[in-house]
């Protein structure tokens, strides 16, 4: 399958999918074995670019789909003139592919989050995605010298997606560093999902999530999140000045 042509957020190329033209694109690229490295943009993340030349070539030159997270991005495609049709969340795309793996028996494999993180995911998720094979599960706190048995497990494990969830940019960096030796199809990093799945995170009410308040939500949850946020309006001010 094709992938459409992106539009551009501060040099961050985003590619305009819906949740289910993602899913279908995924589901090809699968099929096709062609690796793909998923990226769901998110302000943090455009911003972080401007501010990590290392972190920028990965996610505008080694990503291979990367999508409209989060308000900011959405209303940054939408200000520059683009036609942006839906938030395509990590979140909710993790459950989404979850649930394709459910119905197309592709193993998936979670990476990430404190211990017993992943597995308590990985029990929830099998409510919404019956008969999802979960071919491992391993938690996110490691060190470097462990890198090479991580990448093993992941392999022997015959997962075809692997979720990661060790927050960004380290979900990046990792999967830039080491997709030549990782045989699954997908490598996605998933930030807090985890957690959120877990139940050890709150997820905004949809209300929120629709009214594009889930930022302010995580704030009220994670007040330490406050430095992280701090970078939302410059990218406000940036986009509108790339805008002239
Ligand atoms: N994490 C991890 N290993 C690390 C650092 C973080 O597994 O060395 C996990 C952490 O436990 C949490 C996730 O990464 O589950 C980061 O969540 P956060 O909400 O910060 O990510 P975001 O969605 O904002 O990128």
């Amino acid at each position: 399958m094709e992938k459409i042509k992106p539009f551009y957020v501060l040099d961050v190329p985003v590619y305009p999918y819906t949740m289910d033209g993602a899913v279908n694109f995924l589901n090809s690229q699968i099929k096709n074995k062609k690796q793909t490295f998923v990226v769901t943009a998110n302000a943090e993340i455009i911003m972080m670019c401007q501010k990590d030349a290392g972190y920028k070539k990965i996610v505008c030159g080694e990503a291979d789909l990367v999508l409209a997270d989060g308000a900011g991005t959405v209303w940054a495609g939408r200000k520059l003139g683009h036609n942006v049709p839906e938030r395509v969340a990590g979140c909710d795309l993790f459950v989404e592919l979850c649930k394709l793996a459910a119905k197309k028996d592709y193993k998936v494999f979670f990476f990430g989050a404190a211990p017993g993180i992943a597995e308590a995911a990985r029990d929830k998720l099998l409510a919404v995605a019956p008969g999802l094979v979960v071919a491992g599960c391993r938690n996110g706190y490691f060190k470097e010298e462990e890198n090479a048995e991580i990448i093993e497990e992941i392999n022997n494990s015959g997962a075809d997606m692997l979720f990661i969830a060790l927050g960004a940019p380290k979900q990046e960096n990792w999967l830039a560093r080491f997709r030549a030796e990782l045989k699954p199809n997908v490598l996605m990093g998933v930030g807090g999902s985890f957690d959120v799945l877990a139940g050890k995170m709150d997820r905004a009410p949809l209300w929120m999530q629709k009214a594009s308040l889930e930022w302010l939500f995580r704030l009220y949850k994670q007040p330490s999140r406050i430095g992280r946020m701090m970078v939302l309006p410059q990218f406000v001010v940036k986009v509108l000045q790339s805008k002239k």
